[in-house]
């Protein structure tokens, strides 16, 4: 078989992010669509790539270094947006990771787990950065755990 076929073509360079240099995270165009307006969505070329920086003001960007400010984007979730939505598809948010921890049982949280992995489940598409919501509902949990915010 010829090698070529075999290689990873993301493996030559994940786009980087203008402002703070992290590795972006691919995102399809239905995905950006969803996040920005029709005008905006057309200033950047794909590959587009959702910055993952916490603190970086860049929601997408393209590897020509042009970008789109969180501002302008909607539906951004946590972390970018402190009160934004954990799972833009299932509404779950990070006070309803504390009543769990209140409660101590995490009955909400094992059920978006579940839900999101059902068929029809739009977490992927919803989720400004075009993944399903499960690493990050987890991610709250278990820095509230440790008592972090
Ligand atoms: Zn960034």
């Amino acid at each position: 078989m010829n090698k070529a076929f075999c290689k990873e073509p993301e493996q030559s360079g994940r786009p980087l992010c203008p402002r703070c240099g992290a590795e972006g995270q691919v995102v399809t165009g239905a995905t950006l669509e969803a996040h920005v307006s029709a005008g905006d969505a057309e200033t950047l070329a794909e590959p587009v790539a959702w910055c993952d920086t916490e603190s970086c003001p860049v929601a997408y960007f393209d590897s020509l270094e042009r970008s789109i400010d969180v501002g302008r984007a909607s539906g951004i979730h946590w972390p970018k947006d402190p009160a934004g939505v954990l799972c833009a598809c299932h509404g779950l948010t990070c006070e309803d990771v504390d009543a769990d921890l209140a409660e101590g049982e995490p009955q909400r949280v094992r059920g978006i787990v579940r839900r999101a992995g059902e068929p029809g489940a739009e977490c992927a598409l919803r989720s400004a950065d075009g993944r399903s919501c499960v690493a990050r509902v987890q991610r709250v949990y278990v820095r509230r755990l440790s008592g972090g915010r």
